[in-house]
Order: structure tokens, then C-alpha cells, then sequence
């Protein structure tokens, strides 16, 4: 697992130690969960919306390194935007962690960026995104807990 070392930057062991907006938002607010079985990372993300905006983002679960950091990331990352920029942020993240060419600007991937690594081994895409796919959940009302699988 040598090579591993090299995609755990400081800035996701970091994020995974001390996951930001670790907490829950009480109801109204959205939420989904997200399970992957592959590696066992689970995640509960709790979403206010106002209006068009998500005013305010949390989450909760157990998980790998790069599943806590990739949640706590996701949620300095969307907080303050609109749907249609997170959907376009989510699309990038995507793109970029399974290896392919970004959509229009990567730059809009910011601190994110230190996922790009993800893409070198197919078993951690699913911890990066897990996240990512619980979170298109809870903005979309599913009430199915979302799988990796
Ligand atoms: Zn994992």
C-alpha cells in the first residue's frame, strides 16, 4: 500500500483528523445516507436549503481517510452555492477522480483539487465520491439510501 502514501496528502489527513461541519442539522432540513460497502465508509449528509441556495451543509459517518476528508471538503466546498454550481462542481469532482478531462474550468475545483490522485486507484474512487452521491441525495429528496455499489 506504499503508493497510497502519495495521494494521502497532508491537506486530506488533515481534513480527515479534523472533518469540518461534522455535526447534523435538525429538520427541515434534507438528508440522505450513503453506504460503501467496498470499504465499509458510511456517511449521513444533512442539507438547508434557502431557496436556490445551500445555506447550510453538515455530515456525519464512519469511513476511511479519504471518505471523511472528501465529505468535510464537500461540505467547505458547497456551502453558499447555488444548485446549479454544485451540480457543476459535483460533475468536475467526478470527472477528475474517474480520470477523465474536466468539463470547462477545473480551477472551480479549488482545494479539491488534491483528490486528482483518487483517479491512480479504482477501489478509493468510490470513497472519494461516496459523499458526492449521498449529497446529489439529499438535494434531490431521495429517500433510498444511496450504495456505492
Ligand atoms: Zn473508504
Amino acid at each position: 500500500m506504499a503508493d497510497l502514501r502519495d495521494m494521502y496528502q497532508e491537506v486530506i489527513l488533515e481534513h480527515a483528523k479534523s472533518p469540518r461541519n461534522y455535526r447534523t442539522l435538525a429538520a427541515p432540513a434534507r438528508k440522505a445516507e450513503g453506504f460503501n460497502p467496498l470499504c465499509g465508509d458510511r456517511c449521513t449528509i444533512f442539507l438547508a436549503m434557502q431557496g436556490d441556495v445551500i445555506a447550510d451543509i453538515a455530515f456525519q459517518g464512519n469511513g476511511c481517510a479519504i471518505s471523511r476528508a472528501s465529505a468535510s471538503m464537500l461540505t467547505q466546498s458547497l456551502k453558499g452555492k447555488t444548485k446549479a454550481e454544485a451540480e457543476k462542481i459535483f460533475n468536475n469532482f467526478h470527472r477528475m477522480v474517474t480520470g477523465q478531462s474536466p468539463n470547462g474550468d477545473r480551477a472551480s475545483l479549488g482545494k479539491l483539487e488534491v483528490f486528482a490522485g483518487v483517479s491512480e486507484f479504482p477501489a478509493r474512487v468510490k470513497c472519494a465520491t461516496l459523499a458526492w452521491h449521498t449529497f446529489e441525495a439529499a438535494l434531490h429528496g431521495d429517500q433510498e439510501p444511496v450504495t456505492t455499489e
